[in-house]
């Protein structure tokens, strides 16, 4: 193998000449100076068509690449501009570098991929770079990927939902294809307007393809989904019911938490505001620690562990092995839940006698409790990822790589690796 061919290999970079290489920082970082090859010269950075010479731009610069060893590496090469014939005056294309980059495709596309797969921390120790670095790559990154693959095809069931971030000030629009569990649409906004957004990028075609929309029963989704997809059935997503129950269930315990306080009762109180996690979380997934916890809420109280098992009771709704059963089983829960003396859930229940219909329509449409489950992951995981994010832009990246699955494989290896 030739000196070159091996240059080009630890560079991970095809199409490029190599013209020199110098160490640099007391041998610690290399830069290789490079021109692209003549098949790849001279060509627009947004379509890659061949155009004729500018300038020579802002002259040599360099491209942080994939570190070779322990030593930070660096692409030098000159910029020049081409003027395209659609994009006008632009900084020419180079093989190894997306438009307006100071790293390599390689580079960005790892420093990505850590950032789906790894903490925040560990991608910046690893790249040797800020975490506003790492936002601003997985922006691009995520970016590039949701143009190139168009998630809206073959749509039949979907949720649309609301996601708060930055502490609950501003919402992010989310659709969910309810047959892959995939993330495929995110956008700033939470009003009809952007679920319009959404219906126009799907087009008259594909909206008219839609089966099933399932959402929480807000107006302004309702809206948009009648006035664009009429034919499909409006569902109450599962999740919501869950989580309006979840809700009551907390407006107890508050009740209950001020009461024992009030009664100067200040050792069981505090047990109890500990006891939240254990109260909300599915008894399947709780820790041997907050078992014992709630074990010990029926001696506590009794208003608080009628409402916890009123929780537990609705969410057992979607798990009824048949359609009838379930809808017994709804009407069972609403009774109780209005003799309950429980305010939260007496009002509850008035909410479900109003969209009954809605649920029967869920139950019948098989929105079943595995993708409640599916669906609560993938909302727990966005709010997680909204933290740390000066822009909504990099959080949307890193949900479509992540949620989306968008992910691009690691440098030189074939297979995109999904997250799980
Ligand atoms: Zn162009």
């Amino acid at each position: 193998m030739s000196d070159k061919r091996v240059w080009k290999r630890l560079l991970g970079v095809e199409q490029i000449v190599i013209e020199d290489w110098n160490l640099e920082n007391g041998d610690d970082t290399l830069v290789v100076s490079v021109r692209p090859s003549k098949g790849a010269c001279g060509r627009c950075s947004h379509c890659k068509k061949r155009c004729p010479y500018y300038d020579q731009g802002a002259g040599q610069r360099r491209w942080r690449g994939m570190d070779l060893g322990t030593m930070k590496v660096f692409i030098e090469a000159r910029a020049p501009r081409v003027c395209c014939s659609v994009h006008g005056v632009v900084v020419a294309s180079v093989p190894w570098a997306r438009p307006n980059s100071w790293f390599t495709r390689d580079f960005e596309d790892q420093t990505a991929w850590l950032a789906v797969h790894t903490s925040r921390s560990a991608v910046s120790e690893l790249m040797r770079v800020a975490w506003r670095t790492v936002t601003r790559v997985v922006e691009v990154v995520g970016k590039e990927a949701t143009e190139r693959v168009d998630l809206l095809n073959g749509l039949r069931r979907i949720g649309i939902d609301e996601i708060s971030y930055r502490k609950g000030q501003k919402y992010l629009t989310v659709v969910v294809d309810h047959l892959s569990g995939r993330l495929v649409w995110m956008h700033a906004g939470r009003d009809s307007a952007t679920v319009g957004l959404f219906f126009a990028q799907l087009g008259p075609e594909r909206s008219k393809a839609l089966d099933i929309v399932t959402a929480d029963g807000a107006a302004w989704i309702e809206n948009a989904v009648r006035d664009h997809a009429p034919q499909a059935v409006r569902c109450l997503d599962p999740f919501h019911i869950v989580q309006w129950a979840t809700k009551a269930l907390d407006k107890v315990r508050r009740e209950v938490w001020n009461d024992l306080r009030a009664a100067a009762e200040p050792e069981v109180a505090k047990a109890l505001k500990h006891a939240r996690w254990a109260l909300w979380k599915n008894p399947e997934d709780l820790t041997p620690s907050q078992k014992e916890t709630l074990g010990w809420i029926p001696k506590l109280n009794r208003s608080l562990y009628r409402a916890y098992l009123l929780k537990e009771a609705l969410r057992g709704i979607f798990q009824a092995s048949t359609v009838p059963k379930a809808l017994s089983r709804l009407d069972a829960w609403i009774r109780w839940a209005q003799r309950s003396r429980l305010k939260p859930f007496m009002k509850l229940a008035r909410t479900l006698v109003l969209y009954r219909p809605r649920i029967e329509a869920t139950l019948r449409t098989g929105m079943n409790n595995a993708i409640v489950e599916a669906r609560n992951t993938q909302i727990r995981l966005l709010t997680r990822m909204a933290h740390g994010f000066r822009r909504v832009e990099a959080l949307i990246g890193l949900a479509m790589l992540k949620l989306g699955r968008l992910c691009p494989p690691l440098p030189g290896r074939l297979q995109p690796t999904t997250p799980s």
